[in-house]
């Protein structure tokens, strides 16, 4: 074992503070990552502060799961990774394998998976600890490639933020000419637009914050609503394709259902801790549909990444130092980022 400088909470109420933690030596499977970037995803504050009904915090929690960096050492039986490649891993660091889950390349939905942070380490018992740290040791079935073309801080979010926008947009099938709604515009609402612009699609984003209507239009929205004009709203009434809703906080759905064309569909991202409210109407008219989706599997979480490449695509970031986390933490309650927090891991060593 080996110490690894991080920060963790150690308690729903306390802010992060630095400590040190324990990473297992590689085994011949695994892969040493010094950590470069951490981004900071609203999950990270959602489970700090055990916010997740059903799904309990275990503490000291080091959040951190949009992570780039360098490998420094690689197992015996390691052939995909070499000393000094530089690498990324997302909201997940092992699932059995075997299952049928597993086997259709969504280990995300695998019963067996290991998330990065706050599920049961197999290796070291306890809880696993995330990316807020300098170092972590993966199997390297669970370590992406990063394409040498992208700018690092700005792929850190592409692990959890892209590929969970992403998943969605090719899963639903969302193609040139279609017209795409995008609900907030916070770390996931910025990318989903910027992918369903790539993909071709004609896209509205939704906001409360008339503050980013510009931002919007320069990450690729063709038009911006205030979700608050009822007006704007009701112009768009049966238009939408797919609606990706990306909202942290309890909010209206039956707003954006009522917007879905005939066999339109809205799948829900966001992951507000209070139960959403449904209508019945705006699913039965027009036989609406009202999905979820979690992250992606490793296979298209890789598939994205090589996309973004082509696409030349990564985050908006601001670059903070980690021991400007908890500041981080408060502007995303306020929905003040633009548009993504990325940590400089480089910071921990001052
Ligand atoms: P974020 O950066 O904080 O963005 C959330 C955005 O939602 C805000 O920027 C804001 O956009 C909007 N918003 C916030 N409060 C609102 C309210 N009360 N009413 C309406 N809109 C509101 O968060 P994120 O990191 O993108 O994460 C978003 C959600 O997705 C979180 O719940 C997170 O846990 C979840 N998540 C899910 C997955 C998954 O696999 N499904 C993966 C990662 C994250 P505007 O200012 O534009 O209104
Ligand atoms: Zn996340």
């Amino acid at each position: 074992m080996f110490k690894a400088r991080a920060y963790s909470a150690a308690s729903a109420s306390s802010p992060l503070a630095p400590t040190t933690i324990e990473r297992r030596e590689p085994t011949d499977q695994d892969v040493r990552i010094e950590i470069l970037y951490c981004g900071v995803c609203h999950s990270d504050l959602h489970q700090a502060r055990d916010e997740w009904r059903g799904f309990p915090t275990v503490f000291p929690c080091v959040p951190g799961h949009e992570i780039v960096g360098r490998v420094t050492a690689t197992g015996s039986a390691v052939s995909r990774f070499k000393h000094g490649d530089l690498v990324a891993v997302g909201c997940m660091v092992d699932s059995d394998g075997t299952c049928p889950e597993c086997a259709a390349g969504l280990e995300q939905f695998c019963p067996n998976v290991t998330l990065t942070y706050n599920s049961r380490d197999r290796h070291l018992g306890g809880v696993t600890f995330g990316g807020y740290s300098d170092g972590i040791v993966v199997d390297q079935r669970f370590v992406l490639r990063v394409p040498s073309n992208l700018p690092l801080a700005g792929v850190a979010p592409l692990v959890c933020a892209g590929i969970t926008t992403y998943s969605p947009l090719r899963h639903w099938g969302v193609t040139r000419g279609q017209k795409v709604g995008v609900v907030g515009l916070g770390g996931l609402g910025h990318m989903g637009v910027k992918f369903a612009h790539a993909l071709g699609a004609h896209v509205v984003l939704f906001t409360t914050s008339a503050r980013k209507r510009e931002d919007a239009r320069r990450l690729g929205a063709d038009e911006v609503v205030v979700s608050s004009d009822a007006d704007a709203m009701s112009r768009h009434a049966g238009s939408f394709d797919f609606i990706l809703d990306t909202v942290s906080a309890s909010h209206d759905i039956n707003a954006y259902l009522h917007l879905l064309r005939r066999d339109g569909n809205l799948t829900l991202v966001g992951a507000p801790s209070e139960p959403l409210s449904v209508q019945a109407f705006p699913l039965l008219f027009g036989r609406h549909r009202l999905s979820g989706s979690l992250i992606g599997g490793i296979a298209e979480t890789q598939e994205m990444l090589d996309f973004c490449g082509r696409h030349a695509i990564t985050a908006d970031v601001e670059v903070i130092r980690m021991q400007e986390i908890n500041t981080a933490f408060e502007r995303l309650l306020k929905a003040d980022v633009k548009y993504r927090f990325v940590i400089d891991m480089a910071s921990l060593k001052s």
